[in-house]
């Protein structure tokens, strides 16, 4: 099996990460805690490069890093980059957006996801990005999930994010459009 390490902390983000592994041919390995890369790109590409190649330098291994974060229009493109940092738990993230936007009626949002693949020496071999249109709703609703999925809405599907069973936010999140690129990318690079 080849070892490909994940360069996050977020459980949620993690546990949804294995998940696009289930069944393939990698073996998941998480990254040693001790390592914190400081997220300082302008872009949600440059910070999963940035986190990539640094854990990949200071392991040796092949690492996926995914950044990822809502960007909200009537609020600029916030949190965006700063979605990590907006709050000190979901509860207060979630709490500090609604309060930002307040009684706006314009709601439109994107949750983003940029996966980038670094080779053992830091060098980047793959990049993806994959973005899912929504609403951000004026009190959460659902239990599901993680982060700000209580408060974001998808159209299409009439559920936020925290509503929908597991195997369809996996499908048509941010992350499964990115993840839907990426796979067929990463069968063709010869992981050792
Ligand atoms: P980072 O990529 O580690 O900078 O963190 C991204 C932040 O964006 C997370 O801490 C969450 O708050 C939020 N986020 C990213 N993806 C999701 C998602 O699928 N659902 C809800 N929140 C998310």
């Amino acid at each position: 099996m080849k070892r490909l390490m994940i360069a996050t902390s977020n459980s949620g983000k993690l546990k949804e990460i294995k998940a696009y592994f289930n069944d393939s041919c990698w073996e998941i390995v998480i990254k040693p805690p001790e390592i914190e890369i400081e997220e300082t790109g302008k872009t949600f590409l440059e910070n999963a490069c940035l986190k990539a190649s640094q854990v990949a330098k200071y392991t040796e291994e092949w690492v996926i890093a995914d950044d990822s974060g809502l960007a909200v229009d009537a609020l600029q493109g916030a949190p965006g980059v700063y979605s990590a940092r907006y709050g000190d738990s979901d509860n207060n993230r979630i709490k500090r957006l609604l309060r930002e936007l307040g009684s706006n009626s314009e709601r439109s949002a994107q949750f983003v996801c940029a996966i980038a693949i670094s080779r053992p020496d830091g060098s980047i071999a793959l990049t993806t990005e994959g973005i899912c249109l929504g609403e951000i709703l004026y009190a959460p609703q659902g239990q599901m999930g993680f982060g700000y999925d209580p408060v974001f809405y998808v159209p299409d599907y009439q559920l936020t994010f925290a509503e929908m069973p597991v195997d369809l936010k996996h499908r048509v999140s941010h992350r499964g459009r990115a993840f839907e690129q990426l796979m067929p990318k990463l069968k063709k690079l010869n992981l050792k």
